[in-house]
This record gives structure tokens, C-alpha cells and sequence, in this order.
């Protein structure tokens, strides 16, 4: 049998499965209390500075990533607003722990709405909520085995970074959650471990506790009782995937010379050393609205300023795409409201359109890159999100000279965009195609949802169709920095089409470098034809990787 879901952390775990089952019951409703209100505030006061300060300690104990994620999960204990909430609702005669409990309900139905990255940190606030309502109702809270006999398997509904912080790679061989995405604290940290993971794995917990599986990190499946011939295979393709991958260092190029500059998409300056640590050659694409997504106010010019320069001196050799601010749909920002209640927000007001809303906002965002750069000469390119027509682009890039800012581009995103490539070439300096809204669009597929994951498949024969449009032949430097760049297959199908650079999440630079270093541009186009004259997605795939022999062979 196996359980299917998305891996986010490639390589092979397998052992006995250990399942964590979390369960604070919720503390029944209209529960109240005896006593003062006031010592009953005190109370809750005191098991939320309690779990604060247990957080803060456990994330300085693990270091790293860790460390920061723990650090923002005692912010959410200590909010103040939080605190208020709690109070009042004690103020009313509900007990403590119902007080909390309904408090972080609000909070957490912000998040559920929310959606996308910050949806992702609904299990991080469920775990505050959980710690403090058992420090109030005296209960132990299940924790996670930290020394094993044999590394297991760790399976469960969703990871809080608090319980995966002081696991070792020598107990645990690999996570299984039944929730999470991409972005989750469990993918995340796994890859910071560099321990396997799957999330999104339906029915994973009603696995049997000891029984045996094999998790591959990278197809994201989980095979129940596999046979020693299974396990050892997976070991040994994982085994020769690994040295390919040590292997192939240096800049990216494919087996015949062609560089293709591989650089990497980060949210801010605290993903520069993964990016280094991978061999990125610069930054494709700085997403800023990262760096102020749990903000409430617009971050001053200086504050920016800072965040921008630190990324470009990181890289002192290799160029940083920074994109202004992409604010709206599934990256709300609270200082960014849109203007109008809005029925589909992926539609409305979002990137360049809310940029342009917001002048000022823009303004501080334009003469911080602007600062940022200031004695460093042809590094820095500035790109705009979500444009669709070449009025848009005309004015952003007379914004940025304005500015002083000495390349300016566009993201390719909108199809509208992708098939007036030349009109849009003729006003700015470079392209980055953003696969992951142009396939949204062409397909009218949300991103977010997940039952439409086939239209979002970037082999898809029509978005492959509006990537060669974008490329186009007027001249115009094109990357590519959507998810797409990542897969090893895709990668080469891309370069045969002309795409100039490759930028991606940093763990997936050294499987597409790899694939580049073995194939050579011809085989690259060929591939990329191959894939072209197919009908369907799977056909695409298929087709491409029948022309990249190499892939297989490295085990990519
Ligand atoms: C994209 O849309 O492909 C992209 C890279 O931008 P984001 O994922 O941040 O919207
Ligand atoms: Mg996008």
C-alpha cells in the first residue's frame, strides 16, 4: 500500500512509524470560573508568558531557522491584542482556559482566510493555543521521542515547529503530515534538517504506530511494509542521486558550455545563507512583501533600504532581482488593504495595480532600492509583478529611472503580458516569467486550490506555448522564476527555448544544475520541441524526458 502526498524534502527515510497525537480537548463552552476576574487574568497572563518564554528558550537551545521560528510563535503568546481579548472575555465570567481558547479562534480564522503563506502558520498559532490551555488545565502536553533505538518515521495531522526543533537526523528518518504545503513550518524545517518530508498526506495518520515504511521526499510517497529488494533500490538510486548532485558545482551551464546563470527566489535576507550554502549565483527574485507580511504599518525607507542591501552584498559577483512589492490575493498585506471589497481578489486589485494605488508606498519602496545601491554599479535589477499591458510597463520603468534605478523590468505572469512580449521589450530591460500565475490564469485555475493541482502542472502544452511566446525574438533577456525552474526536466525543456536565466527555491538548485551539466543545449532543444508537439501534460513530460536520457541516470 502506499500513501500518497507532496514531498518537499527530497531523499529516502524509512523505519517504524511513531504517530504523534496532540489532542488538548477544547475546554467546554460557557465554562466559568471561581473567584476574582482579576486573579483570573493573572492566571492566563502568566501560562501565556509561560509558553512564551518556553518557546523562546527551546528555539535558542536548537539555533538556526529554528530560533526564529520559535521566536515568532512567543510573539503570538505575548500580542497584545490577544491579551486584551483574553480579558475581556474573563471579564464576562468566562474561565481562563475558554478565554483563551475562543481569543486565538479570532486570530486563527484571519489566517484560515487568508489563505497562502500566512494560512500556513494556522498549525504554529493551534500549538500556542494548545500549550497554554494545558499549562491552565494542568495537562502534560505529548511531546515527541528525542532518542530511538532505530530514526523513525514521525507522522502526524501537522507539525508546530516546537515539536520538530530539537529533533536530531539521527532519530528521526523522515516527516509524514496529513496537513501543510510547500511553505509549511514542517517543510521548511525539514529541509533545514535535511531530513525527508511529505505533507498533504491523506490518511497518513490512521497508519499503524511501528509499522514499516519507505518515504521518498522527493515523489512524495509513503510505501507500508516495503520489501528489502524496495528499500534497497530506493537507497541506491537516492545513493547515486546524491553524488551527481555533489558532483556538479560551479556555475550552471549544460554539458556543452551554454551558461545558464541558476540563482535563487528568497523572501529576505534570512535566506541568503541557504541560498550561498546551494551555490546560488545571485538572487532571481527577492520577494519583498515577505519581509513585511505580519506587518500593520508601511516599513520606513530605511528599514528597506537595510533588508535590500544586505542581500546585495551577500552577493557581491552576481545580480539581485528584487521585486517591488506584490501585495493583494494570496499575499495580503494589512497595510495594503484593497481599495474595494473585492469578489475574486486574484482579479482585482493586486501586484503593480495596488502599487500603483498606493504612491506613496511605492515611492519609499523605489528610493529604498534606489539607496540600496548606491555605490554599486549593474547589480541590482527592480521588477514589477502582475503586469498586463505595455502602458504598465512603460510607466513603472519611467517610475524607476526616476528613481535612478538602472535596469527595470517585468514579470511575465498574465498571458495578456506573454503574447505582447515584443511591445513590452521595447520599454523595459528584462523578463522573468512567473509560471506559477501565468498557468493560474491560462487556466483559470486557482493556485490555492488545491483539487486543481492538473490545470497548475506546468507541462501543460499551452503554457509551454505562452513561455515561447514570452521568450520571444525581440532581444529582451528572459528568465524564468516561477516553480516551474525547479523541476530538473522542465529546466532543460526551458533553456531549449531560449529562457536566459533559472531562478528557484535554493534545495532545487543542485538537481537543476545537475540536469543542465548533463545535456547539451541541442538535446535541451530538442527536448523542448518534443514537449511542444505533445497534446497533454503527462504527454509533454513524457516526450521531454525521452530526449534527456541523463536525467534517469542521475536519478533526477
Ligand atoms: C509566479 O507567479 O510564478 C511567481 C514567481 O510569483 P509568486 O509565486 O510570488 O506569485
Ligand atoms: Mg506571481
Amino acid at each position: 500500500m502506499t500513501v500518497s502526498g507532496v514531498g518537499v524534502s527530497p531523499g529516502i527515510g524509512h523505519g517504524p512509524v511513531y504517530v504523534l497525537t496532540v489532542s488538548v480537548p477544547e475546554p467546554p463552552e460557557g465554562a466559568t470560573y471561581q473567584g476574582e476576574a482579576d486573579q483570573e487574568k493573572a492566571k492566563a497572563r502568566a501560562a501565556l508568558e509561560r509558553v512564551a518564554g518556553e518557546l523562546e528558550a527551546r528555539g535558542v537551545k536548537a539555533g538556526g531557522e529554528a530560533k526564529d521560528v520559535l521566536g515568532a510563535q512567543a510573539l503570538m503568546a505575548r500580542d497584545p491584542g490577544l491579551a486584551i481579548g483574553v480579558d475581556a472575555l474573563i471579564e464576562r465570567g468566562t474561565a481562563a482556559a475558554r478565554a483563551v481558547y475562543e481569543s486565538f479562534a479570532t486570530y486563527r480564522e484571519l489566517l484560515v482566510a487568508a489563505g497562502g503563506y500566512l494560512g500556513q502558520r494556522v498549525a504554529d498559532l493551534d500549538d500556542v493555543r494548545d500549550r497554554t490551555i494545558a499549562v491552565l488545565t494542568g495537562q502534560p502536553l505529548p511531546g515527541v521521542p528525542t532518542v530511538a533505538a532505530e530514526p523513525y518515521v514521525l507522522v502526524a495531522r501537522d507539525l508546530a515547529p516546537a515539536d520538530t526543533v530539537l529533533l536530531r537526523k539521527d532519530v528521526v528518518a523522515a516527516f509524514v503530515t496529513e496537513e501543510g504545503g510547500p511553505t509549511s513550518h514542517t517543510a521548511i524545517l525539514a529541509r533545514a534538517m535535511g531530513v525527508p518530508a511529505v505533507v498533504a498526506a491523506r490518511g497518513a495518520t490512521r497508519l499503524r504506530p511501528g509499522v514499516r515504511v519507505l518515504v521518498d521526499g522527493g515523489a512524495g510517497t509513503v510505501t507500508v511494509e516495503p520489501s528489502e529488494q524496495q528499500v534497497a533500490e530506493a537507497l541506491r538510486v537516492s545513493r547515486i542521486r546524491e553524488r551527481a548532485l555533489d558532483a556538479a558545482a560551479g556555475p550552471g551551464r549544460t554539458a556543452d558550455g551554454h551558461p545558464v546563470p541558476l540563482l535563487a527566489n528568497i523572501g529576505g535576507p534570512g535566506d541568503v545563507k541557504a541560498a550561498l550554502d546551494s551555490g546560488a549565483e545571485g538572487v532571481g527574485l527577492y520577494r519583498t512583501e515577505f519581509l513585511f507580511l505580519d506587518r500593520t504599518g508601511a516599513p520606513t525607507r530605511e528599514e528597506q533600504r537595510d533588508a535590500y542591501r544586505a542581500v546585495l552584498e551577500a552577493f557581491p559577483h552576481g545580480k539581485v532581482v528584487v521585486r517591488t512589492l506584490d501585495a493583494g490575493a494570496d499575499k495580503p498585506l494589512a497595510f495594503l488593504p484593497p481599495p474595494s471589497q473585492e469578489p475574486n481578489p486574484a482579479l482585482g486589485e493586486r501586484g503593480l495595480r495596488m502599487f500603483r494605488a498606493f504612491p506613496d508606498v511605492m515611492a519609499a519602496q523605489l528610493q529604498a532600492l534606489s539607496d540600496a545601491a548606491e555605490g554599486i554599479s549593474g547589480r541590482l535589477q527592480v521588477m514589477a509583478p502582475m503586469v498586463s499591458t505595455v502602458e504598465e510597463a512603460a510607466w513603472f520603468a519611467h517610475e524607476c529611472a526616476t528613481m535612478g534605478i538602472e535596469s527595470s523590468g517585468v514579470m511575465i505572469e498574465v498571458p495578456a503580458a506573454a503574447l505582447r512580449s515584443k511591445d513590452l521589450a521595447a520599454v523595459v530591460d528584462f523578463f522573468s516569467i512567473g509560471t506559477n500565475d501565468l498557468a493560474q490564469y491560462t487556466f483559470a485555475a486557482d493556485r490555492q486550490v488545491g483539487g486543481l493541482s492538473a490545470l497548475q502542472d506546468p507541462w501543460q502544452p499551452a503554457l509551454l506555448d505562452l513561455i515561447a511566446a514570452a521568450v520571444g525574438e525581440h532581444g529582451v533577456p528572459c528568465g524564468v522564476c516561477g516553480e516551474a525552474a525547479a523541476d530538473p526536466a522542465l529546466a532543460c525543456v526551458l533553456v531549449g527555448m531560449g529562457v536566459a536565466t533559472l531562478s528557484m527555491a535554493a534545495p532545487a538548485l543542485p538537481a537543476v544544475r545537475a540536469g543542465l551539466a548533463g545535456h547539451s543545449l541541442a538535446q535541451c532543444r530538442t527536448a523542448a520541441a518534443a514537449a511542444r508537439g505533445q497534446v497533454t501534460a503527462v504527454e509533454a513530460r513524457n516526450a521531454a524526458r525521452a530526449h534527456l536520457p541523463g536525467l534517469a541516470e542521475l536519478g533526477l
